[in-house]
């Protein structure tokens, strides 16, 4: 009742649109644009219904998945604006990790408890194209139980460029190697002027939904992300979900959804001002608003809503538990990507850290698969075991800083 009485005193169509997502509808682009730009008592009755929505449809668990990033090489041939992970072939910082060291590290992780290693890299020039394959097969022959989630669909249309094979043939090729799931990253926002002002030359609109649906059509899922808090508008952002939302009611092939946002301080089209207009990443309220209205939108197709401990910290990630969000995301072990772009959050969240973030916001941790299958819930403190990532010393896994100035691992052109 009391919430009701609060609708009434809000902004009506913010009102109608909240109103309708709460009777299971799905909300127009044109509404959600309304609520990515609301505040005070608008955005506040945002949050609770997304919080609604999350208790309804998933219920008070959150998921974390123990997973290693295994980021094989920063050497790349683009050079997107915000990315500060990438070197040219010449430069002194640039590494290529071998498959052995792949593999060790994989098995590391493994011992560790780890049911996932996401591999995503850069595109190191005259990349032999069957590499992403051999990886993961080495990978598979090692660790047969390994979920391997990697190659983002910029990867496989760089596979399948260089082994001159259709975009599909490659998935199917990845398939038979024992892929499990691809990172739906290299989104950004799926608008193509937008991508040709922020990183041109970086895999196509078309180009990233057809390997997606393809990825899907395969059996092979896939997550889905957007990265906001650079030129972006709240339309852009709007139309970006609702295109996920699309997809996702065709094949049904999304885990879930992950709002990324914008980490400037050392990103080349913020350091450098090559970009008009462009800010310093999403302000607290955007990020609210970012991961509540994605619930709201998303809520009857995607039921995963996942925050980036990375991205946001863990005070604000805890924050958002309470916005729509039901899963923590990975123990990462090896962050490299938000870390290079000046991300303070570090490269490793051990379990019982998640647990204890996700019980005191009142809500019961739990251990997940990729796929979102419950391995353990953790209903009580005395469930919880420790696991040897609880107490390793992290030092052992070496961290991104070191990796590039280590000549042990330095990229060789030749
Ligand atoms: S985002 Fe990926 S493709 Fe773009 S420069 Fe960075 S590593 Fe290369």
């Amino acid at each position: 009742m009391a919430f009701d009485s609060l609708l009434k005193k809000a902004d009506p169509i913010i009102a109608g649109a909240l109103d309708r997502a709460l009777d299971g509808k799905d909300i127009s682009v044109n509404e959600a644009i309304e609520l990515f730009d609301c505040n005070g008592l608008e955005m506040n009755l945002l949050v609770t219904v997304a919080d609604e929505l999350r208790r309804r449809s998933v219920g008070d668990i959150v998921t974390f998945v123990v997973n290693r990033n295994i980021n094989f090489t920063n050497v790349c041939i683009k050079q997107c604006g915000f990315c500060a992970f990438s070197r040219d072939f010449r430069e002194e910082e640039g590494y290529f990790l071998p498959p052995e060291e792949i593999v060790r590290r994989a098995k590391e992780a493994a011992k560790m408890g780890a049911t996932e290693v996401c591999i995503q890299a850069g595109l190191p020039p005259n990349m032999d194209g069957h590499l992403y394959i051999d990886l993961l097969s080495a990978v598979k022959k090692e660790i047969p139980g390994m979920h391997v989630h990697a190659f983002s669909p910029e990867e496989v249309l760089y596979g399948a460029t260089r082994s001159e094979v259709s975009t599909l043939e490659y998935l199917k090729m990845l398939k038979e190697a024992g892929i499990g799931s691809l990172p739906g990253t290299a989104a950004e926002i799926l608008d193509q002027q937008l991508r040709n002002i922020i990183s041109p030359g970086r895999i196509k609109v078309d180009d990233w939904i057809s390997i997606i649906k393809g990825a899907h059509s395969l059996g092979i899922p896939t997550t889905s992300t957007i990265m906001y808090g650079h030129v972006e508008t709240s339309k852009h952002k709007a139309e970006h979900i609702a295109l996920l939302r699309e997809i996702q009611k065709e094949t049904h092939g999304f885990t879930e959804f992950v709002p990324l946002s914008f980490v400037h301080t050392e990103a080349p089209m913020y350091s450098h001002n090559t970009v008009k207009n462009i800010r310093s990443g999403a302000d607290g309220n955007e990020v609210l608003k970012m991961h509540a209205v994605a619930r709201v939108m998303l809520n009857n197709h995607i039921p995963n809503l996942q925050v980036s401990w990375v991205k946001e910290g863990p005070r604000m990630s805890q924050i958002l538990l309470s916005a729509g969000v039901n899963d923590f995301g990975g123990t990462l072990i090896n962050e490299s990507i938000s870390t290079a772009a000046g991300a303070q959050h570090g490269q490793l969240m051990r379990p019982r850290e998640i647990k204890q973030l996700i019980r005191s916001a009142g809500r019961i941790p739990a251990e997940r698969s990729t796929s979102y299958k419950l391995l353990k819930i953790f209903r009580d403190e005395k469930d919880d075991t420790e696991s040897e990532l609880d107490t390793a010393d992290a030092s052992q896994f070496g961290s991104y800083h070191q990796l590039i100035k280590l000549d042990k691992f330095r990229y060789d052109p030749k």
